[in-house]
């Protein structure tokens, strides 16, 4: 498929000087200088030698920086079926409107009479939003999937702290199938994390939910469908069972691709829930860009005699529209708000493109994601059944939703190749590897997700690649292990690019050890 440019063919940073400009000072003052004047440049902070780039025609340079983009592999290049991460494709006309130089181009402190039309998106995402999730009101403020979850569980932290009893409530029951960054937000918000196990079946192990829900517990954080792509069947006993004890529920929505339109976490029974827009509704993510993180509640009285609610107790800023001025405001976060976790709105271009999103797509078309996405999920399922060396462990037989996570367990143990070779082998065909070795509950896991957007054909294709795999896997274990040897960059060192500072991927070291001078 896309054949990706050699890391080692020479980039223009290694080119010596050759002398040339890409841009005519004398020109540019000439038609300039009148209107700017001559500028006087400091003598104390002129350099004394020029910066050390080499001087190359445009030609060249266009063709560095389009050599650097085919040396990546994006959604652009094909598919990147990465499990739990939801790379669908950005559409384009997201990408005009949010990059359009009447949104680029405001400043955060610009007085909000002359940003009203930005506001207006904001506004209405929060509405959207919050039907979608079947919330009351959602805020757009933090920047990520974890920064939501932080936010999610500051708000369930301060929640027992408005009833009096956040000495009681320390505990945070998170499932072992969840995403890492639950726990992680827990412990940063200050509370202790109670692992309960996954059944056979793929739902949470109600036996074990039961032994350990108790006084101490101030909410559960879970994602539904899992990170296997089950649906939780019996969540409403689960969220029965924890109100019982007055405390919250958390629903990690950073993967609603499965349940768009059908299912929400509002008619679940959730208290709070927190949104990727950067995976389900599209905003370009990974290296394309920051992500958006909104955080919804349900609006629940917290403390009836101070009229104090859910929605109060959230981070950030509010878009409000004032009735009596008929303008659109930020609302600042009031007394008993855990406060602010980022300067100002969110980060406004995955929020606008995400608004254009799903105004392109409208109320049907969102259903229609989940269901080509849960489509792609099962018919892949349906390829791949049988092949040799994989199993798909837990809910034996059921639908998955958005993904679905295989196990090369059988085929490590038969043939000494395992799941990173397995990914290395897809990399190699010119495919993006899958998530490895995540969930944790899975050994030898590849997490596949294609996403409504993903081609039949190059499902298939992919299909077909895994059975390539596993017959050489079989037939030729050695030849599997050398994998990959197409692409950019071969097998690394894993100790030292877990180590920044051991890890050399940039020319300078590169053109280093090319002159002999590292080793
Ligand atoms: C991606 C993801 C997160 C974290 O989102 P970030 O934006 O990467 O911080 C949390 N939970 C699940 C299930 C996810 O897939």
């Amino acid at each position: 498929m896309f054949r990706q440019a050699k890391w080692n063919e020479p980039i223009i940073l290694e080119n010596p000087d050759k002398g040339f400009t890409g841009l005519s000072l004398d020109s540019y003052s000439d038609s300039t200088s009148r209107a700017v004047g001559e500028i006087k440049i400091p003598k104390g902070v002129l350099r004394e030698t020029p910066p050390s780039i080499p001087g190359l025609p445009e030609v060249e340079v266009v063709r560095h920086y389009t050599r650097l983009s085919q040396m990546s592999y994006g959604v652009d290049n094909g598919p990147v079926p990465l499990g739990s991460c939801t790379m669908k494709y950005n559409p384009r006309i997201a990408w005009e409107i949010a990059f359009d130089e009447r949104i680029a181009n405001l400043h955060p402190l610009q007085d909000e009479r002359t940003v009203q039309g930005l506001l207006e998106i904001l506004f209405e995402l929060q509405k959207w939003l919050a039907n979608i999730t079947g919330m009351d009101v959602c805020t757009l403020h933090p920047a990520a999937g974890a920064h939501g979850e932080l936010a999610g569980v500051l708000t369930i932290r301060r929640y027992h702290e408005v009833k009096g009893r956040a000495d009681l409530k320390r505990e945070i029951i998170v499932p072992d199938s969840a995403h890492g960054t639950n726990p992680a937000s827990a412990s940063m918000a200050g509370f202790v994390t109670v692992t309960v196990p996954t059944g056979e079946d793929g739902n949470i192990d109600m036996e074990a939910l039961r032994a350990v829900v108790g006084k101490r517990t101030a909410g559960l954080m879970i994602t539904n469908p899992s990170t296997l792509g089950l649906f939780e069947e019996r969540i409403g006993d689960i969220v029965k069972l924890v109100h019982e004890y007055d405390a919250l529920l958390y629903y990690d929505g950073a993967n609603l691709n499965g349940i768009l339109g059908y299912a929400r976490p509002g008619d679940m029974g959730f208290d709070i829930a927190h949104l990727n827009l950067h995976k389900t509704f599209s905003s370009p993510h990974g290296g394309g860009g920051p992500g958006a993180g909104p955080v919804c509640v349900k609006d629940r009285v917290v403390d009836e005699t101070r009229n104090i609610r859910l929605s109060d107790l959230l981070p950030g800023y509010l878009v409000v529209y004032d009735e009596e001025k008929g303008i659109y405001r930020l609302k600042h976060p009031g007394p008993h708000s855990v406060g602010l976790i980022k300067s100002f709105f969110g980060n406004v271009v995955p929020l606008v493109w995400a608004y254009v999103y799903i105004a392109s797509l409208g109320p049907q078309g969102l259903r229609r994601v989940s269901e080509h996405a849960v489509l792609a999920t099962n018919y892949f399922i349906k390829l791949i059944e049988g092949v040799r060396g994989f199993e798909i462990p837990y809910g034996k037989g059921r639908f998955r939703k958005n993904e679905v996570v295989l196990s090369a367990r059988p085929l490590a143990e038969e043939t000494g190749v395992t799941a990173m070779d397995v990914a290395k082998g897809l990399l190699d065909a010119g495919f993006y590897a899958p998530t490895v070795y995540f969930p944790l509950i899975v050994k030898e896991a590849l997490q596949v997700e294609f996403t409504e957007s993903e081609t039949i054909e190059n499902i298939e294709r992919y299909a077909e690649r895994l059975k390539e795999i596993s017959r050489v896997a079989y037939e030729n274990p050695d030849e599997a292990k050398k994998w990959p040897i197409n692409t950019s960059v071969k097998i690394i060192d894993y100790v030292k690019g877990d180590h920044p500072r051991t890890l050399a991927p940039t020319w300078r070291v590169y053109v280093r050890k090319q002159r002999g001078e590292l080793s």
